[in-house]
């Protein structure tokens, strides 16, 4: 049992009994006939002849400022929960000239566009909001909503300053190395051209979303937006209250079947004269169980109380409960974990090998997911369509969702599910409508509900242009045959230009947790190089190729398990394993390892692997 007075229960499962090795083989099955030879190829991008879908900020007036040209310490690319939380520890280190720049009109990233009815985050709150001690804040409920963590990104955009050098509405689609000046030039879409010396990526997974690369999108006459952003004035509603009224009389397709369209098809159901759901590959669902945060144990949380809880949500999904764990999340995301220590400590908890360990998860893994299924056919009344509804992969394949009124949702008269798996997805989009198994479904409206840039080839999920350091090097090719870093943060020929998210350093299912290792990381080192009077830094040539070694030999890469998943952004596709998977190229031996790494690293003092070159001194030296 777990001792969080806000949870009421918690231990291990009742999972059914599995023949291995025939759903072994449904697995495959199901994976092969979603495979698409053209892999992310088979996306849209969502600029060209396709901007239309994201090429406008409904929430916010355009940016009217004129061109700036000035010059700054750091420029921060992308005020979500990366660049804010570098940008605040950069803020700590005694930091002060700092500049976000984001096509947003304020902060939030992800949690800015995305206002869809029914956003919320599927983590909880206590370990996904980041910074929650020093912010003094406490979430309103176990799992947040959107318009929740939107505002604690302004608060958190507030409570650091950032607001005053920040730079909203504005692109950047050129960054290029100054040898001459010791700095990057920043160029926008506004004509800005900021000088920085050193940048921070924090671009985030989710920021550029894509379109499924379906015949026929523009030929559409009917209305159509993504869910990234969602088109109010066509719908009815706001965000902040999702009466979807102006749907009374339209047929609506959703196009996608993921962790967004999870939570807004209930409200598209709840509203349209007819909803058609157009799914490839069917979500894991289980139950979400929302409940506000209990006042007494807010109060009586001890200092410290949220590393602990974010490590413990790290260990419930990326590692394995040790016996005397005890989980302090207790939701479906550390299920399995609670069901494999269960079943050691029944069996005396027997030493296992780590061969014996992974068998035990395959099959725990197994049976949590046919308890998936059959909850499915417990909710969905028709077993034709509850048997569309069921997951055949194994559990972190995609992402999964909790919510009580998706599956619900099925049982309504005004709408259906068209399974497009066996054709790899919709064949075609008319002037009218969704052409699915040779079966035209004439629609007024399409949601696409398909997904982000999340780890298709950098330069789409960059979406800058030009990235040019040293000798004009473009680090796209720099990167063309695998990532080449120091810590996953830093890059050869690159002199002050560093980057967050799953490269090849310390990688946690949890972002947020990711964020603040590497918001530690890189302000100590920017704000080193500006103790020596604003110096260039790099990581040596050996030194970067000294770490790529380490990450090959010790790679944290499940290849089989990925491999045998159905396609999606998690596994390349299903394609050959690469860095393409969402994890890039983890350090094997885990997150918090690495953590100890880095930072025996920066207690050392001594920078070792970096270049820092002091101004008006010799590079190299
Ligand atoms: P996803 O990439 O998860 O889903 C895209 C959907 O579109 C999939 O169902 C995909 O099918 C489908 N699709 C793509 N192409 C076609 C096609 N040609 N025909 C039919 N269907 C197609 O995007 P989401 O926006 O749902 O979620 C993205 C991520 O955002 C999540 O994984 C999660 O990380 C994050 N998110 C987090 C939330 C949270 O609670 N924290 C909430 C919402 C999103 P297929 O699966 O077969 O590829």
């Amino acid at each position: 049992m777990n001792a969080n007075p806000n949870f009421t229960s918690c231990g291990s499962t009742d999972t059914p009994d599995i023949d291995l090795a025939a759903l072994r083989e449904k697995y495959r099955l199901e994976a092969e006939k979603r495979k698409r030879p053209e892999g992310f190829a088979q996306y849209l991008e969502t600029t060209g002849d396709y901007e239309e879908y994201f090429d406008h900020d409904p929430y916010s007036p355009p940016r009217t400022s004129p061109p700036l040209s000035d010059e700054i310490d750091v420029v921060v690319l992308g005020g979500g929960f990366a660049g804010l939380n570098v940008a605040g520890r950069l803020k700590q280190a005694g930091v002060g000239n700092v500049r976000i720049i984001d096509r947003a009109g304020d902060f939030g990233g992800t949690w800015y566009w995305n206002r869809y009815p029914g956003v919320q985050c599927d983590v909880e709150a206590y370990s996904y909001l980041p910074l929650l001690e020093e912010m003094g804040y406490m979430p309103r409920d176990r799992y947040s909503y959107g318009p929740e963590i939107f505002e604690y990104c302004q608060q958190m955009g507030r409570h650091f300053g950032l607001y005053e050098h920040a730079l909203f509405g504005t692109v950047v689609n050129a960054l290029r190395w100054d040898a001459g000046l010791g700095r990057w030039h920043v160029g926008t879409s506004h004509g800005d051209d900021i000088r920085a010396r050193y940048i921070v990526m924090c671009p985030g997974p989710l920021n550029r979303p894509k379109l499924p690369g379906t015949p026929g999108i523009k030929d559409f006459k009917g209305h159509s937006f993504h869910t990234t952003l969602w088109d109010y004035d066509y719908t009815g509603g706001d965000w902040l209250n999702p009466v979807l009224d102006k749907l009374a009389d339209k047929r609506v397709a959703v196009i996608g079947t993921g962790a967004t369209a999870i939570q807004c098809v209930p409200f598209l159901g709840q509203y349209a004269k007819h909803l058609t759901v157009f799914q490839r590959t069917p979500s894991y669902i289980d139950d979400r169980g929302n409940m506000p945060t209990d006042p007494q144990w807010a109060k009586a949380v001890k200092p410290g109380w949220q590393a602990e809880r974010m490590k413990n949500f790290h260990i419930g999904i990326n590692e394995v409960f040790d016996r005397a764990d005890v989980d302090l999340i207790c939701d479906g995301w550390s299920e399995l974990n609670r069901n494999i220590q269960a079943k050691r400590e029944a069996e005396g908890w027997p030493e296992l090998s780590f061969e014996q360990l992974m068998e035990l998860r395959e099959v725990e893994d197994y049976r949590a997911m046919e308890r998936i299924r059959q909850r499915v056919g417990s909710i969905v009344k028709d077993q034709a369509t509850a048997d569309i509804l069921k997951p055949w992969y194994r559990f972190l394949c995609k992402r999964p969702c909790f919510n009580d009124d998706y599956l619900p949702t099925f049982n309504r008269p005004n709408v259906t599910l068209v399974d497009v798996s066996d054709a790899r997805g919709i064949e075609r989009i008319t002037q009218g409508g969704i052409v699915a198994g040779g079966i035209e479904y004439p629609v007024d409206c399409i949601v696409y509900s398909t997904g982000f840039e999340t780890t298709t080839d950098m330069r789409r999920r960059y979406g800058i242009d030009v990235i040019e350091g040293r000798g004009g090097l473009s680090l796209y090719e720099y990167w063309s045959e695998g990532f080449r870093t120091l810590h996953g943060m830093s890059v050869h020929n690159f002199p002050g230009l560093f980057f967050t998210g799953w490269i090849q350093g310390g990688v946690s299912g949890s972002t947020t947790l990711m964020y603040d290792q590497q918001g530690n990381h890189i302000s100590y080192l920017i704000g080193e190089a500006l103790k020596r009077g604003g110096a260039t830094i790099e990581p040596s040539a050996e030194a970067e190729a000294a770490w790529v070694k380490t990450i090959k030999e010790n790679l944290l890469l499940d290849v089989p398990f990925w491999e045998s998943c159905t396609p999606g952004y998690n596994n390349n596709e299903g394609l050959a394993v690469t860095r393409y998977t969402i994890f890039g190229e983890p350090y094997g031996p885990g997150y918090y390892a690495f953590n100890d790494l880095i930072r025996e690293w920066r207690d050392k003092g001594d920078m070792a692997g970096m270049m820092l070159v002091g101004a008006g001194q010799i590079e190299g030296v």
